[in-house]
């Protein structure tokens, strides 16, 4: 691997001093970054030690969830935030964020709710079964987080005799079922590139440049 000193990084002579912003780490933060950056116009320079893409961003679940796991501790900002940001994934880039259907089966009515209460009032204890109604105002609150923009469906319940019409192997002991939606990426690198082509097209002082890698930084950070 190369590394090069930041005085030699531009092959045009321009000084990386020159540069308003220099960014290390093309993983989809750095690159969100330097798109944001170079979408108003400031120069940027963005470095990454090795492929763009090809650290923690390339070895996700690929799963584009909007934290509902998050609504257990009453993260509500958290939950909508996210939320947000699933159904912009969609809107923007539907040639990689597809829907993702995940149903759960249910084995009780009211399990798990003296948990989530004492979750909420600052008493945790330790996680257990989810029964229908949990699941039930889970899902509807967040299905209600998402707002009547989202792009995706919303949650479904089915009863016994619904759910083994269409499933007739599942466990019989399950009552009932919830399927919610939430999205995949399929390939995170392509659309990491994606956005670096866009940044680069859309300012010409934004550049990006793989197998650089930052040794140390001076003065201000
Ligand atoms: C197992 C796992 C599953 C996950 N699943 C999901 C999921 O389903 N959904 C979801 O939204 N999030 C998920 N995440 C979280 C998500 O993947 C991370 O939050 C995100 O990828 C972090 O991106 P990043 O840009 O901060 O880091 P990275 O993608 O790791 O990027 C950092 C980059 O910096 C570069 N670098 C490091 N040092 C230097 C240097 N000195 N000079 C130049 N470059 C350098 C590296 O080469 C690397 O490319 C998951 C994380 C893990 C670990």
């Amino acid at each position: 691997m190369k590394h090069y000193h930041r005085f030699n990084l531009y092959a045009q002579g321009e000084k990386a001093s020159d540069l308003s912003v220099l960014i290390a780490g093309g993983g989809i933060n750095g690159i969100g970054l330097f798109r944001e950056l170079a979408l108003q116009g400031i120069d940027v320079l963005l470095i990454d030690k090795s492929d763009f893409c090809s650290g923690t961003s390339a070895a996700m679940t690929r799963i584009i969830h909007g934290g509902l796991r998050y609504l257990e501790n009453a993260e509500l900002r958290l939950v909508r935030e996210s939320l947000r940001e699933r159904n912009l994934l969609l809107a923007n880039a539907p040639h990689y964020v597809k829907p993702l259907p995940t149903t759960i089966p249910i084995f009780s009515w009211t399990s798990g709710i003296i948990p989530a209460i004492r979750n909420l009032i600052g008493w945790p204890s330790k996680p257990g079964d989810r029964g229908a109604i949990l699941i039930k105002t889970g899902l509807t609150l967040y299905d209600l987080l998402a707002g009547r923009k989202s792009l995706l469906p919303r949650h479904k319940f089915r009863f016994r005799h619904t759910v083994f019409s269409l499933r007739p192997s599942l466990n019989p002991e399950v009552i009932c079922t919830a399927t919610y939606y939430d999205a995949r990426i399929t390939y995170p690198e392509r659309l990491c590139l994606e956005l670096i082509q866009d940044a680069e097209a859309s300012c010409p002082g934004a550049h990006a440049l793989n197998y650089v890698s930052l040794q140390s930084a001076t003065g201000k950070q």
